[in-house]
């Protein structure tokens, strides 16, 4: 049994705001179920003290060039029991809305402070600094928030091994060179093979660089981040660390996203019962405010950013609403695409309803009630969506990268004959060719007895979290066999 602390900046139900904080409420609970002592901490913003409930202070931390402590409270993960720590400092945490962006859409501008002060808090904990007579075996961070981590810990003389996991490569926490002295890191972390990324401070380099090992949420795009196309200027150091990085798929949290009992959807059924499927699509059309019409329903959510192709949709709307076919998108973002979308909606009032928001209720109703999913993301580390789409038997139409060419098979002649598609998938970004794979999915639609067994084989496979929790375990052993090697000091020395 090794000591775990989990270290993420979202952890579902406290608070979310994509996929991090599903795999944040879900894998912990996964390790713990395999006998762990695994700890969750984030930070403790309004909404997730909130959420949290019971909670009570266990410990502080004391902060440099700071009269105010960080307070550690401690409560339990709705539904899983895990032990979660919030780190609770008001100045930096303690406002509503969303972690990483204010109300203006803008980053806030102090996000360089805020996540170099969790990162030092996270350090306090696992180097049992912080009163909680706890000292962690192996630290789990993910993503740039959590980037200092690794970096930090690697100056110290005895440190828990660490392990790194990008999520998405794309957000990289990026300041100003004088932000490095600002927050008073160690000068020895300032170089091109540490924090230092064109004279900018990296914080996703500081887990890129000094975690013992590293993996991101896909096998496809583990490599992919090791080519220029999708490296966002890290395919070097990426391809330099090779040996260290693993590519390990997510899973989906079956308590919350099983059509049998979802108590977000009004007509629950199974692989068996699929028919019982067509009145969530009647419930969700009258829900939005389309006809009741038999046309293929195809259903969207998520963020509108380009990263989700959503600008390849905008390119073909009007063709494809002239299609038979409805069109039901929820998701907030980008406001140029936001906009291009609320006018399409109202061009095509009878084809198309855009909800614009977050609605955690209204997206387990669109995965239930929509007949296939459209994911066009031009890349897509793994992709949570397009998992919930097999699972509730709504084929999902992807861009075949990262994660989505991991875990959708295409409606090729040969893969419907061996009865092993599940999707549609192409190969291009563009619209065209996405307009195309959709005019692919309405010729099957056409065939119930065929579209029924790519739902049923889409419902059949299994994403769980079981598996990919066992390979966390077998990764936080190498990393503890490297940290043993490497010793003390720096995790990789700069080469
Ligand atoms: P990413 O993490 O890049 O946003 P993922 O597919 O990995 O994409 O995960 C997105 C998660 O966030 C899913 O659980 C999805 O249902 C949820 N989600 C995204 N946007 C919305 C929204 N507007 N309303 C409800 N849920 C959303």
């Amino acid at each position: 049994m090794s000591k775990i602390l989990f270290a993420a900046s979202e952890a579902h139900p406290l608070i979310k705001t994509g996929g991090l904080a599903d795999v944040s409420g879900s894998l912990p609970a996964a390790l713990k179920r395999l006998r762990q002592a695994v700890r969750l901490v984030i930070p403790a913003y309004p909404q997730a003290k909130q959420r949290a409930g019971d909670l009570k202070p266990v410990g502080s931390i004391r902060l440099p060039g700071s009269t105010q402590v960080m307070t550690v409270l401690e409560g339990r993960m709705p539904g899983s029991g895990v032990i979660v720590w919030l780190l609770d400092y008001p100045p930096a945490f303690g406002r509503e809305g969303n972690p990483y962006v204010g109300p203006d859409g803008r980053d806030w501008p102090d996000n360089a402070e805020r996540f170099a002060l969790f990162c030092r808090g996270v350090v306090a904990i696992a180097q049992d600094r912080a009163g909680l007579d706890w000292r962690a075996d192996v630290v789990h961070c993910n993503d740039w928030q959590t980037g200092l981590v690794p970096a930090l810990l690697s100056l110290e003389t005895v440190r828990p091994a660490t392990v790194f996991t990008i999520h998405n490569l794309s957000y990289q926490g990026i300041f100003p060179a004088e932000t490095f002295v600002r927050l008073g890191l160690p000068h020895e972390l300032w170089h091109y093979r540490g924090l230092e990324f064109f004279n900018h401070l990296s914080f996703i380099k500081g887990g890129l660089v000094y975690a013992d090992r590293l993996s991101t949420v896909s096998p496809t795009y583990a490599r992919e981040i090791q080519t220029p196309e999708f490296g966002y200027g890290l395919d070097g150091l990426l391809r330099h660390r090779a040996e260290a990085l693993r590519g390990i798929l997510n899973g989906i949290d079956l308590q919350e996203w099983d059509p049998a009992h979802d108590p977000h959807i009004p007509c629950h059924y199974d692989a068996e019962h699929l028919t019982a499927k067509r009145g969530n699509k009647r419930a969700l059309q009258e829900e939005l405010g389309l006809p009741a019409s038999d046309q293929l329903l195809l259903g969207s959510v998520g963020r509108l950013v380009e990263q989700k192709g959503v600008d390849l949709v905008i390119a073909c709307i009007d063709r494809l609403l002239e299609l038979p076919l409805q069109l039901a998108v929820v998701g907030s973002g980008d406001p140029a695409f936001e906009q291009a979308l609320q006018e399409a909606a109202e061009r095509h009032p009878h084809k198309m309803s855009l909800r614009l928001g977050y609605d955690e209720g209204l997206a387990h109703r669109v995965e239930a009630g929509a007949d296939a999913f459209l994911m066009p993301s031009r890349f897509e580390p793994c992709g949570l969506n397009q998992l919930y789409s097999l699972r509730y038997g709504t084929p999902p139409i992807v861009h075949a990268v990262g994660g989505l060419a991991d875990t959708v098979v295409d409606a090729s002649p040969e893969a419907l004959k061996e009865k092993r598609a599940t999707g549609f998938c192409f190969y291009y970004a563009s619209p065209e060719v996405l307009f195309h794979s959709v005019e692919r999915a309405l010729a099957l639609y056409e065939k119930p007895a065929l579209w029924e067994q790519l739902a049923r084989t889409g419902m059949a496979q299994v994403f769980d979290w079981r598996s990919s929790a066992r390979q966390y375990l077998q990764l936080y052993e190498e990393a503890q066999a490297a940290a043993r090697q490497t010793g003390a000091g720096l995790a990789h020395p700069p080469a």
